[in-house]
């Protein structure tokens, strides 16, 4: 199915607060969802059945095989418990007890604790929130090329950072923004995280080395220029490998035992893009979440997990309020949070790539690393 168009149109619904005991005496909405990615699917599977008809449409005919490894903080585990799957997500997951930032050349300046943080495959989340979501739920296997914000029930734009519900009905000044920075990562064998894992930051890229399920995950980003062959429909990924090893010919031995290794079968690269600041996750009867709402640079690794968080966040107050209500509430609830970790982001991909300003950056960290080091421990 190919270009189809959802509508979403506002029917009157009780004004008070529901509670659970007469929550399911409401009449039963219809909800789209486009978009069955983390942020889709975690919402799909979270609506209260009863309450809610759901249609999900998805574009990919499957499931994802390859995929790095995606950081999830605490706050992200609530909604994956929310959703019923953060046993098996953590059963599947490496924790990571420490985060550390080094130079190109692999000093540590700065180690972070990083406790209570785990590193999911994206294939596997992915795998285990499609698990989550009940039969109850209508798939449809299709591609929205526009929508328009009137007809029966919600419309849910989850459909990611290029998102056509978005652009519909925000408008088309809100579409995706192109940075000029390209983003590659893969996995490789072996267990070289042990010894070796942060982010290396040098001038105009960094490197990082983390764990995953049966391997060391890694990710790299630098300036890619505006060359046509790293254009985001025909990224030839050995081409942009080649890149990368002589980007970080130079860089700890580490980051190239990596690139020596890494193959285009576990490889993924893609140009960075994200979304422009909006004022408002909700109009009428449609709401944005995930990356159609807030797409970040990945440099806090907290994208998809705030997915995950609006997800439930949307899900909880529609399963317990009137739906224009729980609407409200939830764009209230989300934006300012998700905007300034949208700031924030960018914030730090300019620290972490930065040019001119590289040795005065690394000298500023390498100083603040010395002074935590010397500072005596906290007396408990
Ligand atoms: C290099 C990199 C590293 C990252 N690392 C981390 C990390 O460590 N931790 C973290 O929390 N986040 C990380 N992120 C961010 C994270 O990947 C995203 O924030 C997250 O995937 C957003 O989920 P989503 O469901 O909103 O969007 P998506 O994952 O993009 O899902 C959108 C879905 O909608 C579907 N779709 C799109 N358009 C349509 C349409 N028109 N019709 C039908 N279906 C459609 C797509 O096929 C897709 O399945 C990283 C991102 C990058 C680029």
């Amino acid at each position: 199915m190919r270009g189809r168009a959802v509508r979403a149109h506002s029917h009157p619904d009780g004004g008070t607060t529901l509670t659970p005991s007469n929550a399911y005496t409401r009449p039963v909405h219809e909800i789209t969802i486009v978009g069955g990615g983390v942020a889709g699917l975690a919402l799909a599977a979270r609506l209260d059945s009863r309450r809610f008809r759901v249609t999900l449409h998805e574009q990919r005919t499957q499931l994802p095989t390859v995929g790095t490894s995606l950081m999830m903080w605490p706050r992200a585990q609530e909604a994956l418990a929310a959703v019923g799957i953060l046993g098996a997500v953590s059963a599947a997951s490496p924790a990571l007890a420490v985060g550390s930032l080094r130079s190109a050349a692999g000093e540590p300046w700065l180690m972070v604790p990083a406790r209570g943080t785990i590193a999911v495959s994206r294939p596997e989340l992915i795998r285990l929130l499609e698990s989550a979501v009940p039969d109850s739920v209508r798939r449809e296997t299709s591609r929205f090329e526009s929508v328009s914000p009137e007809g029966p029930g919600v419309l849910i734009g989850a459909d990611g950072v290029g998102s056509v519900v978005r652009r519909s009905v925000w408008g088309e000044s809100t579409r995706a923004r192109l940075t000029p920075y390209m983003a590659v990562r893969g996995v490789v064998p072996g267990r070289l995280w042990a010894d070796h894992s942060g982010e290396y930051w040098g001038r105009g890229d960094l490197f990082g080395i983390g764990p995953a399920a049966g391997g060391t995950n890694w990710y790299a980003s630098f300036h890619s220029g505006f060359r046509p062959e790293l254009e985001p429909d025909g990224i030839d990924v050995e081409r942009v490998l080649e890149l990368a090893r002589v980007r970080f010919a130079g860089h700890a031995r580490a980051i190239r035992e990596v690139l020596v290794t890494a193959d285009t079968e576990r490889t993924l690269a893609q140009r960075i893009w994200t979304t422009p600041p909006l004022t408002g996750y909700v109009r009428g009867r449609v709401a944005l979440v995930g990356d159609a709402a807030h797409a970040m640079t990945p440099n806090l690794g907290r994208g998809a997990c705030e997915a995950l968080i609006d997800a439930v966040t949307l899900a909880d107050q529609l399963n317990s309020r009137p739906v224009d209500v729980a609407l409200r509430a939830y764009g209230r609830q989300r934006l300012l949070r998700t905007q300034a970790l949208r700031l924030g982001s960018a914030a730090m991909m300019r620290l972490a790539l930065a040019g001119r300003l590289q040795p005065a950056r690394d000298l500023a960290l390498r100083t603040a690393g010395g002074r935590r080091r010397k500072s005596p421990p906290p007396s408990n």
